[in-house]
């Protein structure tokens, strides 16, 4: 029914057309069918972690970011430690850092929320699986009766510029604050350098989805305790960090030191020698990158 909005010309842009209702009718089509992506062999990497040893952790305390680095063919884990936290991730190729996690192509290949098997996707030009989900304890979380499910690529992360847009305050530890710290620690850059290198993350953890009538991206508490985890297979070096949000288990607002904030573990763990086989790296995304400029 069309309310109060009219064009420059007068006319009512909601005027529907006399077959609005056979082009709403019409069924979607999967925009990117990805039965032909290649497939990670999560047996394998069962049995090579079956006899891998940990051989690394790093503890990521509230409010605050850390970095790691894993090898190719070594396994991850980011574990829920103390009580109820959302961690925001990021995640570079550790010899290049232009190639980095994308989000938005992830997102695209696999839908909203990522769990075992779905992989993580560096960015153009390279797009391979820079990381494979290979467990998720909160797996049975399935979808809820709001449309939220857990580990989502569809929030962006939590920074200083949205919070002084809506709220006029200076935050310095949301999560891109966070990690843009814990980048520079690790690069031993200023900040300023460190920053354009944060990238949209991965939201371990968090419970997220969009409202059923206004479309608008919500958070509501994360079902993650104590034990929980999410683990990941290396395809490629990597270099990652994780932020412990100041949401906490972002079941009320985030961008203040208001809610209760626990630390985040990341363990790593190598398989033994051997133990992948023939597997290698995947190589670079083969596009020819012409760009159909033929010269
Ligand atoms: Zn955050």
């Amino acid at each position: 029914m069309c309310k109060e909005l009219h064009s420059s010309s007068g006319k009512d842009i909601c005027d529907a057309p006399e077959d609005a209702q056979a082009r709403r009718a019409i069924s979607p089509v999967i925009c990117y069918p990805n039965e032909t992506l290649p497939q990670p062999d999560l047996t394998l990497y069962q049995q090579a972690r079956d006899g891998a040893e940990k051989i690394n952790e790093v503890i990521v305390p509230p409010r605050e970011a850390a970095t790691f680095r894993v090898n190719a063919g070594q396994f991850f884990r980011i574990k829920s430690i103390e009580g109820p936290q959302v961690g925001d991730f990021n995640l570079w190729n550790a010899a290049d850092l232009s190639e980095r996690f994308y989000s938005g192509k992830t997102r695209a290949l696999h839908g909203t929320h990522l769990s075992t098997g779905h992989r993580m996707w560096s960015s153009f030009p390279s797009l391979r699986p820079m990381a494979t989900i290979v467990g998720d304890s909160l797996a049975w979380y399935g979808k809820d009766e709001y449309g939220g499910s857990v580990h989502d690529v569809i929030g962006t992360r939590c920074d200083p510029y949205t919070h002084q847009l809506l709220s006029g305050g200076q935050y310095h530890h949301c999560c891109h604050s966070n990690l843009t710290r814990a980048l520079a620690k690790e690069l031993g850059v200023t900040p300023a350098e460190a920053e354009p290198h944060v990238h949209d993350v991965l939201n371990v953890f968090m419970c997220t989805g969009f409202t059923k009538d206004t479309g608008q991206y919500f958070m509501k508490a994360s079902p993650v305790r104590p034990g929980d985890y999410l683990e990941f297979f290396a395809e490629i070096d990597l270099l990652g960090a994780l932020s412990a949000c100041p949401g906490g288990d972002c079941s009320t607002v985030h961008s203040s030191d208001a809610a209760q904030c626990h630390p985040l573990l990341v363990e790593i763990f190598a398989p033994k020698p051997g133990a992948l086989g023939t597997w290698t790296s995947p190589p670079q995304n083969a596009y020819d990158k012409s760009h159909g400029c033929h010269t």
